[in-house]
């Protein structure tokens, strides 16, 4: 028997519930620092909305609920890897 659960997490952005799929999760990783979809730590959750993640704010957002400092280098980072995400076709989002 296959135990299927949908993990609603909240946007650190508009805070809109979503299921977790469709997200991207950040996560400060004790060893390795900031990972995109992976890693174990502090975690923070954003959907793939345009306004959310180019948010003027969504650093000092993400420095908040993640309780770290950010590189200013990171948001470049940030984009790079959350617009990679939005290359998946027919996600109308
Ligand atoms: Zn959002």
């Amino acid at each position: 028997m296959t135990r299927q659960t949908t993990v609603m997490r909240i946007c650190i952005s508009c805070r809109k519930t979503f299921d977790r799929n469709h997200l991207i999760k950040i996560t400060k990783d004790h060893k390795q620092g900031i990972l995109f979809q992976k890693g174990m730590g502090r975690s923070a959750y954003i959907c793939k909305a345009k306004k959310c993640y180019s948010d003027s704010k969504i650093k000092k957002k993400l420095q908040k609920a993640l309780k770290t400092f950010l590189d200013p280098e990171f948001i470049d980072i940030f984009e790079k890897e959350i617009t990679s995400y939005n290359d998946y076709p027919n996600k109308g989002i």
